[in-house]
């Protein structure tokens, strides 16, 4: 059994990695950027594992160094999670590439201090399947990298992701020599939240449940459930052969209007759950005056699909459907009273 470090303990794909980690019977430290959310955490995690209360919580944040040390000492395999995903665009980008690139390599750094050689990083499909400058390929693989200079498509969080997914590999390449890395790259992360506090990528499922979103835009998202994520980072924790490798988790590509058909179907009773399309010219008018329609307006009609062949080999199995996993993300919505 393994010594875990989880960074950004208190997010959503962290608090399913923690219980899956604990349900394995490994130890889990986590980091946190405050001690208040380490408590709530704990409390929120409790009645899904008896051994929530075990997790060892250390404080600290990734535009600091103070905390890392401490985080990593003693630690056989790191799971770098934490990067900063508001849900609006932030109007300087440095506010989203500073922490997730500086932040992923002060944990990098701490590792190699303290002599932990095993890394696993929440990269995203993001550093993959964005700033595309000529027509759409038909699919991307692990192979593929996007061009955060092409901001046309590329948006800040995206550029993020890309730009600390790469500082990672070449830090590894050069000063962190001997660190083993991994990266997982998930598309659009649904399924089940385990606490109300969480927000990030199920926020358009709670969007759709409550009213918030009325029109459904001509966009779309390949979607995985977190519960893959998960089994994605902990089957690279435990197989040599993922090192040096970039693993895409994705299941199917869904256009908002196939994503509230399964919303209606599943909840009948939900009479705000949207049916009716935006016209892609109110989309485009909108995103004159709004930086956040602006990112959906450069995404209409889009297709990106992500290979996954490679995970499926890694985990030995298929992903969990795309609509399972909407469903997932909707129920425990609805039960935990975030929507
Ligand atoms: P959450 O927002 O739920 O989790 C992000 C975590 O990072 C939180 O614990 C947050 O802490 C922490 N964090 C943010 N900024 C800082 C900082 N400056 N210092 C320390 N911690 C910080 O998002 P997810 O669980 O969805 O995302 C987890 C990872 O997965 C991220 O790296 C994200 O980019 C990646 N990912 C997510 C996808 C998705 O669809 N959800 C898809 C692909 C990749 P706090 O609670 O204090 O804010």
């Amino acid at each position: 059994m393994a010594t875990t470090l989880v960074t950004g303990a208190s997010g959503f794909i962290a608090q399913q990695l923690i219980l899956d980690l604990l349900e394995q019977g490994h130890t889990v430290r986590g980091t946190v950027r405050a001690a208040a959310k380490g408590e709530a955490l704990k409390a929120s995690l409790a009645p899904h594992s008896e051994r929530a209360s075990e997790i060892e919580l250390v404080e600290a944040d990734l535009e600091r160094d103070a905390g890392w040390a401490d985080a990593v000492a003693g630690v056989d395999v790191v799971h770098h999670l934490a990067s900063p995903f508001p849900l609006a665009v932030p109007k300087d980008p440095d506010e989203l590439i500073r922490p997730a690139r500086d932040g992923a390599l002060r944990v990098l750094r701490a590792a190699k201090e303290a002599g932990v050689t095993r890394v696993v990083l929440t990269s995203s499909g993001a550093a993959i399947a964005y700033g595309v400058k000529g027509p759409m390929p038909e699919r991307f693989t692990e192979a593929d990298w996007t061009d955060p200079t092409h901001t046309a498509d590329c948006r800040p969080y995206i550029a993020s992701k890309a730009i600390a997914e790469r500082a990672a590999w070449d830090y590894v390449a050069g000063d962190g020599q001997g660190l083993e890395l991994t990266a997982i790259n998930p598309v659009a992360v649904f399924g089940p939240i385990r606490s109300a506090q969480v927000k990030t990528s199920v926020d358009i499922v709670a969007r759709m449940l409550d009213g918030r979103l009325p029109l459904l835009p001509n966009v779309g998202i390949q979607v995985v459930d977190v519960r893959d994520v998960s089994a994605a980072h902990i089957a690279a924790m435990d197989d040599p052969a993922s090192i040096g490798e970039r693993y895409i988790v994705a299941d199917a590509f869904r256009w908002m209007r196939e994503v509230a058909a399964v919303l209606r179907e599943a909840h009948p009773d939900r009479k705000r759950i949207p049916s009716r399309g935006m016209p892609d010219f109110l989309v485009r008018a909108l995103a004159l005056v709004s930086g956040d329609v602006r990112t959906i307006a450069s995404e209409l009609g889009k297709r990106r699909i992500l290979s996954s062949d490679k995970v499926r080999k890694l985990l030995g199995r298929d992903l969990i459907p795309a609509d399972e996993a909407t469903r997932a993300s909707a129920e425990t919505l609805i039960r935990y009273g975030a929507v």
